[in-house]
């Protein structure tokens, strides 16, 4: 039976308990809002990673990988118009002393009386809303002056912009062409919280796809398809994910059209991605800051300056999205389990391998030599602690799609059983075939048990 609801609580719990995330800084007291990734953790979001990359540049032709700097020369946000714009408008309360969101009151909680929202309990005393910048600040070289201030991106966009004249001369690219970017970027949130939803430091997953003007509205439309594709691909319910088109009230000035890909996170609907048709804004910005001219020359001589669309998401809110829609529990038998019905692809231990009896020396060989040969290829995992139902169940809870346990027939027949972690079916195979079937089973399409 599916679990239909699951809770923060549910998804904070499990990543802590099995070690994919914990807070950070605990041994100090905690840093709020700030996480560390265990094992299995980074495993999750190396798969991650790697299926975007896959997507977004190695079965393409038109896209190229770059990886810029995280500190950049302060004119860069300048001329994004992170400097002046990038700012939340912020309350103070004088009675508990917390800063909250003016436009995210609804979504806070009174520091006196938890239950209710800052500026519903009678203590609460706010002042008038100012603008915070969210960008972190930093200083480079010796001297603390204003000319050695510098900030940490708050997006990794920007480095693609002032690397375009690069690409397009040295990756010998014309428009449409893309470039992606994968990297950490920073934001002093002032309401983090939601689990990894919201942080201050996250890996995002940008693309920028430069386009001649005319077609920048067709395209638009071609990569929110090709992003909402990409989440089913994974095994995301279609019917926890919607594109969201904003008003015109709620664009950038600068933006053609945006729209956010939304999951049903526990919070509720949310944003998970964005893709905005950003016009030539950042191109012609940066042109005039930095005096280079970023613009498409053709072959003829024809010129101008490229639209881009941006596709733009964290790992964080797919880690989130991810885990809540693989997040299971359920009665075999007796027992309750709780599985994390992932995506084969992106499950941190795609196989673990299992010798029924710990001292069964010929059991204990014959696992051993099948793990040493799984796992040039694939992330597998040995295990010989404990009762076989307990290694199951631990194997479910981290989303391991198979088990291969070796028995008493291996050592006689030489096979083995494979134990599929959502329907639970177990089959024989011989085990020099092992190999091969999981190669095989990993290109198979794979759906949620969870429904559509
Ligand atoms: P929000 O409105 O939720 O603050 P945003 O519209 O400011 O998000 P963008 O600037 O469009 O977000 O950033 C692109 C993507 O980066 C978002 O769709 C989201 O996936 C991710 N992202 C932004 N801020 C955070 C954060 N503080 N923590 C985790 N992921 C974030």
């Amino acid at each position: 039976m599916a679990v239909d609801t699951v809770t923060m609580d549910q998804i904070v719990s499990l990543s802590r308990r099995r070690g994919f995330v914990f807070p950070s800084s605990e041994i100090y007291g905690g840093m709020g809002s700030t996480y560390d990734y265990g094992h299995y953790g980074v495993l999750l979001k190396n798969n991650i990673r790697q299926r975007w990359f896959e997507a977004m540049v190695l079965e393409r032709d038109d896209i190229v990988a770059l990886d810029s700097a995280v500190i950049l020369h302060p004119r860069v946000w300048e001329a994004s118009g992170h400097v002046e714009g990038f700012t939340d408008p912020l309350v103070d309360c004088r009675t508990c002393k917390l800063r909250f969101r003016a436009d995210k009151l609804e979504d806070s909680q009174c520091g006196r009386k938890p239950s209710k929202h800052p500026g519903e309990f009678s203590e609460c005393d706010l002042t008038e809303p100012r603008q915070f910048n969210l960008m972190f600040q930093t200083t480079v070289g010796p001297v603390e002056d204003s000319g050695s201030r510098a900030f940490l991106r708050p997006e990794t966009a920007q480095g693609i912009f002032i690397n375009f004249k690069n690409v397009l001369q040295l990756a010998r690219r014309r428009p449409p062409f893309g470039i992606a970017q994968i990297g950490r970027s920073f934001r002093n949130e002032i309401t983090p919280g939601n689990f990894l939803f919201r942080v201050r430091e996250f890996e995002q997953m940008e693309m920028e796809f430069f386009v001649p003007p005319a077609d920048s509205e067709g395209w638009y439309r071609y990569w929110i398809d090709e992003r909402l594709g990409w989440y089913l691909r994974y095994g995301l319910r279609r019917s926890r994910l919607r594109v969201r088109e904003h008003g015109p009230e709620e664009r950038s000035h600068y933006s053609q059209g945006t729209s956010d890909i939304e999951y049903e996170y526990p919070i509720g609907w949310s944003e998970l991605e964005g893709v905005a048709n950003r016009g030539d804004f950042d191109l012609m910005r940066h042109t005039e800051f930095s005096t280079t001219k970023l613009e498409y020359v053709g072959p003829d001589g024809d010129r101008y300056v490229p639209h881009v669309i941006e596709p733009a998401v964290s790992l964080e809110r797919i880690i989130v999205a991810m885990l809540v829609d693989a997040y299971d529990e359920e009665v075999v038998g007796e027992r309750e389990r709780t599985v994390l019905r992932l995506h084969p692809e992106i499950a941190p231990v795609t196989a673990a391998i299992l010798p029924l009896i710990a001292k069964g020396e010929g059991m204990v060989a014959k696992a051993r030599t099948l793990y040493e040969e799984l796992r040039k290829r694939h992330s597998v995992e040995y295990d010989d602690n404990g009762a076989i139902g307990r290694r199951y169940r631990r194997q479910d809870e981290i989303g391991t799609p198979w088990a291969f346990t070796i028995d008493d027939q291996t050592l006689s027949d030489d096979t083995v059983t494979v134990r599929d972690r959502d329907s639970l079916a177990q089959e024989r195979l011989p085990i020099g075939g092992v190999r091969a079937w999981l190669d095989d089973a990993l290109e198979r399409d794979w759906q949620t048990p969870k429904g559509a």
